[in-house]
C-alpha cells in the first residue's frame, strides 16, 4: 500500500484539508482533490462481502455494504456501493480488496507514478544556476535523491523532490536555493512590496541619525514584525505563506540608501546632468532639489559631489526574537565605496 504514505501526505496538507472540510456542496466535494484517482467503480458479482474495503475508507459515509434481497431461487448478493458525494478519491478500497479479479477499480495513483511530473506539495524547491557554487551540499543532504548534477550543474528533479526542504539548510550561498510557494504568486508580490516599502519609510524616519554615522560605525534599528505581519495577512491571509514570504526576503534583502544633506551644497551642479533618473534638478528658485521617489539608489550622485552632500549606506534585514517579542533587526553600514 505504497500510495499511503502519499496520500497521508496529501491529506495533511493544510490548504487542502481546510478546502475538504469547507466543501459545502456535493460538486464541490466531487471536484477535489483534482489529482487523485477516479472514483471507485464497483463489479458487485465478485465480492466475497468480507468489508476490508469499509474498514480501509477514510471518508466517513463514503462506502457501505448492502445486500440485495434474497429471492427463492437465489440468496441476494453483497457488495460495496460508493457514494460520491463522501469519497475522496483515495483509492484504498481497491487496494485493500483481495477479490482476484477486483470488486472495487479505480484507475492508477498519479501520487505514484513519476511521469506525471506531480509535485506533492505547494513548495517548489528550485537552484539558481547563477548563484550556485556546485559545492554539492545539497545533494548529499538530499534523503530521496533528488538533486543531480548534469552537464556541471546542479539540478533538482521535481519528480523525486518531496519538498522536505533539507537541501535548503545545507545550502552556504544565500538565494542559491530558494522555496518558492506555487500559489498566490500576485500577493506574494505585494507582501514582498509591502514590507520593502515599510522598511524603507522606517529608514527614512531616521535618516538624520544615519546621517551622522562615521566611517566604519554602524546603525542599529529594530522593527516590530507583528503590525507588518498583520497588513501582510490583509493582502495574503495564509499565515505560514506570508511569514516565510517574509523572513525570506528580510534574510536576503540588502537596501541601498541614499541621503541627502542640502546644507552642504555648494550648487556646483555636477550631480544634475549625472543623475540618471532626473532625480535632481536645478532651477533658480530653488537651486539643486532630489526628489527621492525618482531615485534608482544608483550612488552616482553619492560618487559625484565632492562636497559629501549625497550619502550611500547599505542596510541588511534579520527577523530575530527579541524579549520575547519579534521583531525585524536593521543594520545599516556606510557602503564601501571610495569617495572622489
Ligand atoms: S526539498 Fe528535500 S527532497 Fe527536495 S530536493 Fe531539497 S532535499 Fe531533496
Ligand atoms: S548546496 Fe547550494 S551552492 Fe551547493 S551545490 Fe547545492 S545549490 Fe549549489
Amino acid at each position: 500500500m505504497s500510495s499511503v504514505i502519499w496520500y497521508l501526505y496529501e491529506f495533511a496538507r493544510k490548504s487542502w484539508a481546510e478546502k475538504f472540510a469547507n466543501a459545502h456542496t456535493e460538486h464541490e466535494i466531487l471536484e477535489k482533490p483534482e489529482r487523485f484517482r477516479d472514483f471507485p467503480t464497483v463489479h458487485k458479482e465478485y465480492c466475497i462481502g468480507c468489508g476490508a474495503c469499509t474498514t480501509a475508507c477514510p471518508a466517513p459515509g463514503a462506502i457501505k455494504l448492502v445486500r440485495d434481497t434474497d429471492t427463492p431461487e437465489e440468496e441476494g448478493l453483497t457488495y460495496p456501493v460508493i457514494v460520491k458525494g463522501a469519497c475522496i478519491r483515495c483509492g484504498f478500497c481497491a487496494e485493500v480488496c483481495p477479490t482476484d479479479p477486483k470488486t472495487i477499480e479505480c484507475g492508477e495513483n498519479h501520487l505514484i507514478r513519476e511521469e506525471f511530473t506531480i509535485v506533492p506539495s505547494e513548495k517548489l524547491y528550485v537552484i539558481d544556476d547563477y548563484l550556485c557554487i556546485r559545492c554539492k551540499k545539497c545533494l548529499k543532504a538530499c534523503p530521496v535523491d533528488a538533486i543531480v548534477e548534469e552537464d556541471g550543474r546542479v539540478e533538482i528533479d521535481q519528480s523525486r523532490c518531496i519538498a522536505c526542504g533539507d537541501c535548503l539548510e545545507k545550502c552556504p550561498v544565500k538565494g542559491a536555493l530558494k522555496r518558492i510557494h506555487v500559489a498566490y504568486v500576485e500577493e506574494q508580490k505585494m507582501v514582498i512590496n509591502l514590507a520593502v516599502n515599510e522598511l524603507e519609510a522606517a529608514i527614512e524616519e531616521r535618516s538624520d541619525d544615519i546621517k551622522k554615522l562615521g566611517a566604519g560605525e554602524v546603525y542599529r534599528m529594530n522593527q516590530p514584525l507583528r503590525p507588518l505581519l498583520e497588513r501582510a495577512l490583509e493582502v495574503l491571509p495564509d499565515e505560514e505563506i506570508t511569514r516565510d514570504i517574509l523572513e525570506m526576503i528580510t534574510d536576503r534583502l540588502k537596501m541601498r540608501i541614499i541621503t541627502w544633506s542640502p546644507e552642504k551644497c555648494v550648487q556646483c551642479r555636477l550631480c544634475v546632468d549625472e543623475c540618471p533618473s532626473g532625480a535632481i534638478t536645478y532651477s533658480e528658485d530653488e537651486g539643486v532639489v532630489r526628489d527621492p521617489e525618482k531615485c534608482l539608489r544608483c550612488s552616482t550622485c553619492y560618487q559625484t559631489c565632492p562636497f559629501g552632500v549625497a550619502g550611500y549606506y547599505v542596510a541588511r534585514f534579520l527577523i530575530d526574537e527579541s524579549n520575547g517579542e519579534e521583531v525585524i533587526r536593521i543594520t545599516i553600514k556606510p557602503a564601501a565605496l571610495p569617495v572622489k
